[in-house]
């Protein structure tokens, strides 16, 4: 069977799953979206993401036709149509149909799209060997833009980062935000370990709150690990112990090389481990029932 796409009420087999080439979500990346994990039947942080998804989307004045319920409903059912307990599931909701102008006032319903999938952001190795980053020279957009906690359509900042990586041969860019402090990778949430204590950038440096990044604070306090969300320099990571990010696709993985320099020794730290192994284990049991 084919999978089944959600748009506007209905599913799809993929091959015509389409939308219209005057969506706004495509002519000018007008929208929002989520990126969400299923794992064991269960799909982690749903609410979460659904609160993320209504806030981004209430700062565009994006109106979504759906409750809050009826959009955790649509996730559920996209994953029971595919029969699937384990997926990546995209949620998108753009302005919708409108003319070739960018007035949003044109679009008369938005655009809900659900797809559940598999993902492989980093092959398996890199979570044991870590990860090696640099650092992008584009940064990240200031808040004063389009804010980096509205996760929306408009990705174009991060794929640059990702190009400016792809041509060092990294499969991470690090992105500083205007002021030189780190914010960010382009799709993950970034820590250091500093004397056996977690750092990680507060909200205003410039991220996108991370889901898994909360979940990983939550689990270092259960651990007794302080956790610090403080501004800090691309020097700080050059002198940090650890270093790894998290992300819904990422989970969490270990970086051990900021533009050729090795943190601490060079490897996966014991910290990193502990916490990577914490959320493992905190993943099996954790989320919405996708069966009843
Ligand atoms: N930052 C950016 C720019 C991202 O795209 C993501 C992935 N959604 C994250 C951080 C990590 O967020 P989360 O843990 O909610 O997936």
């Amino acid at each position: 069977m084919s999978v089944q796409v959600y748009i506007n009420g209905k599913f799809y087999n993929k091959e015509d799953a389409k939308i219209s080439v005057f969506d706004h979500g495509f002519l000018y990346g007008d929208g929002v979206f989520e990126g969400i994990r299923a794992y064991n039947g269960r799909v982690f942080k749903l609410k979460e993401h659904i609160d993320r998804l209504y806030h981004g989307a209430n700062a565009l004045m994006l109106n979504i036709p759906l409750s809050k319920e009826e959009m955790i409903e649509v996730v559920l059912e996209t994953l029971r149509r595919n029969n699937l307990k384990d997926a990546y599931i995209r949620l998108v909701v753009s302005r919708g149909e409108g003319d070739l102008g960018l007035d949003p006032r044109k679009c008369k319903e938005p655009t809900i799209i659900c797809i559940a999938d598999k993902i492989t952001l980093y092959p398996e190795k890199m979570y044991e060997e870590g990860l090696e980053i640099i650092t992008a020279a584009v940064r990240r957009n200031p808040a004063e833009g389009v804010n980096p906690q509205i996760k929306s359509l408009n990705y174009l900042n991060n794929i640059l980062a990702k190009i400016e990586a792809n041509m060092y041969g990294a499969l991470e860019a690090l992105i500083l935000n205007t002021e030189d402090y780190v914010a960010e990778c382009t799709g993950d949430n970034i820590f250091i370990i500093k004397d056996g204590k977690l750092i990680t950038p507060p909200p205003y440096a410039g991220i996108l709150v991370g889901i898994t990044r909360n979940v990983i604070m939550e689990l270092a306090k259960k651990q007794g690990i302080s956790v610090e969300e403080k501004v800090f320099t691309r020097f700080e990571i050059f002198s940090a112990d650890e270093c790894f990010l998290t992300g819904t696709a990422a989970e969490v993985i270990p970086v051990v090389k900021l533009d050729g320099r090795p943190i601490g020794d060079g490897k996966p730290g014991p910290i990193t481990k502990k916490l990577l192994s914490e959320f493992k284990e905190y993943i099996k049991n954790e989320g919405t029932p996708i069966y009843k």
